[in-house]
């Protein structure tokens, strides 16, 4: 079992909101906002999905999360501490923003958690080689251990980014897109790995275009595009009225099974269709 490690210096409150959004708002250039005074707070345990058309800010918000990305006005915190440099915080960026070709092997991004943990001037000592291995395990990807990153499937890479997580003790894990071009069954063994993490409590936030998905295997649902249109359960967030002020005509509304909709995903809103 993997215990929380906790730095002194960052205690956190554990009955407050994991992370908390207060009116942020981010400004890279230009006129319109890529967030504009988002507000909202996850609590421990829960899982979230983000979805909204390209350009809607997803990134972002997740970067911001991750302390990564300051923003422009609002205040963030994660377990009631401002995010940036956060230890507890597993952030997996979108497959397109990784150098893929970067010489790694699986078991050294792993350590890479780790390293997050101990600091870079100690040697990882036999606890932390003993944690790559168990955290590799527990994704199902002991016998991709001396594989290179570069070489595995995305399904591969996204379980790798996880136990990097699960090895730098992540209390908050923030993935970008990580369901994205995967099969089926590879995106039902991410979802496995999620029910395993649900289990430990730990609070997972992830984008997705996929709002099928997003309705019927997330605990709350984010709808967003630079604000935050709805978020809460997917009858009251998906609904016809959000989804058009969000993907505006482009979206096709299906009858789904049990009521849900069925939804064709449409990714791109004209002039903020950035390719990502
Ligand atoms: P999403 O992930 O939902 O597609 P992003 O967060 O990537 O949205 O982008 C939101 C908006 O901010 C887009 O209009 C995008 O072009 C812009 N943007 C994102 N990153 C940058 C950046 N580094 N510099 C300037 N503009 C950016
Ligand atoms: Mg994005």
């Amino acid at each position: 079992m993997l215990k929380p490690f906790i730095r002194p210096h960052v205690a956190h409150s554990q009955d407050g909101p994991v992370v908390d959004f207060s009116h942020v708002t981010v400004r890279y250039e230009g006129a319109r906002p890529a967030l504009d005074d988002v507000s909202f707070q996850l609590w421990r345990g829960e899982r979230i999905a983000i979805v909204g058309p390209n350009g809607a800010g997803k990134s972002t918000l997740l970067k911001v999360a991750a302390g990564i990305l300051q923003p422009t006005s609002g205040r963030v915190t994660v377990y009631g501490h401002g995010a940036s440099g956060h230890i507890c915080i597993g952030y997996v960026p979108q497959r397109s923003q990784v150098d893929w070709k970067f010489p790694v092997t699986v078991s050294d991004v792993v350590l890479m958690g780790r390293i997050a943990r101990i600091g870079l001037l100690r040697h990882a000592g036999r606890r932390d080689r003993d944690l790559v291995r168990e955290s590799l395990a527990q994704v199902g990807a002991t016998n991709l251990a001396d594989r290179q990153i570069g070489e595995l499937s995305g399904g591969q890479q996204q379980r790798v980014f996880i136990a990097r997580a699960l090895a730098q003790e992540a209390e908050l894990l923030l993935m970008d897109e990580p369901l994205t071009g995967l099969d089926a069954p590879s995106q039902e063994a991410i979802f496995e790995i999620l029910d395993l993490l649900r289990g430990r409590r730990i609070t997972v936030l992830v984008s997705t275009h996929d709002l099928q998905l997003a309705a019927e295997r997330f605990d709350r649902q984010m709808l967003l595009k630079r604000k935050l249109l709805a978020f809460g359960q997917p009858g009251d967030v998906l609904t016809p009225e959000h989804l058009r002020l969000a993907y505006g005509t482009q979206l096709t509304v299906l009858p789904g099974p049990d009521g849900l909709l069925a939804l064709g995903d449409t990714c791109c809103d004209g002039d903020e269709h950035d390719h990502a």
